[in-house]
């Protein structure tokens, strides 16, 4: 593992159970008095340090690094800045070498959950500029269960559990060793081609503009990752996208939905500053490294017969 991060130390490796729990490593086992993350960060970041003072984003999701730059100059207290690298709804790729360089610039730390972008964007600590980075096996084809935070430059950190002194004293219990081969094996499997899901993706959203003048792609003007897309429906309910599109055979999620049953309004989209009644008419499209042209044509069928029912009922209500 160590050696497909780039060459870290083996030690820079700490293997846990998954990205939330490294995140919660990194954010409170690095102990410092601030805390700041950004405002489209995964649950398991936001919540980690509850006072955990948050740095804004633009409409496109993107971090507002002015914003970033004088939070840090404004209180010299130790800091640790948490800023993903690719976002889990919206798939919007954040600038992480230039954060690094602010971040450092004002002598704090960097963590990096990188859980959405490992597999399709580099995966080096040293690339990211990150101090800390976080992953997750079962995002890059490996098995639920098994992740790791990888620490550089020998920052010390507390351990969240304590006990035995595996993994350098930093995470006790005896390791996952059938995870983390896993994990392992999923890491070195060649990476998949992603220019292609990129052309496909490309292909579905130039599809839905053309189709539906209304249809919204949240953070479409940034640099996203190749597989994810958050395409609003407007005046159709997220949850009755997930139905109908089920009936029809498509697997998509509204909003998040890392967890099962949790469907409420999605914190990223607010903080892009997207109105309520396209964040609650959004939803989120996954390829994957397998996606084939004839399951992009399935999707837009289903979705674009559910535009034209939805569009005949409304008028339908509206002449009544
Ligand atoms: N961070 C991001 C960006 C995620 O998308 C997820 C979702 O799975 C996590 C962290 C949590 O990872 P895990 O499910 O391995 O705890």
């Amino acid at each position: 593992m160590a050696a497909l991060l780039g060459d870290v130390d083996p030690s820079a490796v700490i293997f846990v159970s998954g990205g939330t729990e490294a995140n919660h490593l990194a954010l409170i086992g690095t102990g410092r008095e601030r805390v700041l993350v950004s405002a489209v960060e995964h649950d398991s970041v936001r919540h980690a340090v509850p006072a955990a003072e948050i740095i804004p984003v633009g409409p496109e999701g993107i971090v507002d690094l002015d914003a970033l730059d004088r939070l840090l100059g404004a209180d010299l207290r130790p800091a640790l800045v948490s800023v993903m690298y690719a976002n889990n709804e919206t798939g919007v790729i954040q600038p992480v070498a230039e954060i690094a360089a602010i971040v450092r610039r004002n002598g704090a730390l960097f963590h990096c959950d990188a859980v959405q972008a490992a597999g399709k964007l580099a995966l080096e600590a040293g690339a990211i500029g990150a101090d800390l980075v976080t992953l997750s096996a079962h995002k890059i084809g490996g098995p639920t269960g098994i992740g790791a935070l990888v620490v550089t430059g020998g920052i010390e950190l507390a351990p969240l559990l304590r006990g035995g002194g595996q993994e350098h004293r930093r995470r006790a219990g005896t390791e996952n060793l059938p995870g983390i081969a896993g994990f392992a094996a999923a890491a070195a499997a060649e990476i998949a081609d992603y220019e292609r899901v990129a052309a496909l993706r490309d292909g579905l959203e130039a599809e839905i503009a053309m189709t539906a003048r209304d249809a919204v792609v949240l953070g479409a003007a940034a640099n996203r990752l190749p597989n994810t897309s958050a395409i609003a429906m407007p005046g159709v309910a997220a949850e009755t996208q997930v139905v109908a599109l089920d009936l029809d055979g498509v697997m998509v999620s509204a909003g998040a939905a890392c967890s099962s049953g949790k469907v409420g309004p999605s914190h990223v989209l607010a903080a892009m500053g997207v109105a309520p009644e396209i964040a609650a008419s959004t939803i989120r499209v996954s390829l994957g490294w397998s996606s084939s042209e004839a399951e992009i044509d399935h999707f837009l069928r289903a979705w674009t017969a559910l535009y034209r029912r939805c569009r005949r009922l409304a008028e339908g209500a509206r002449a009544a």
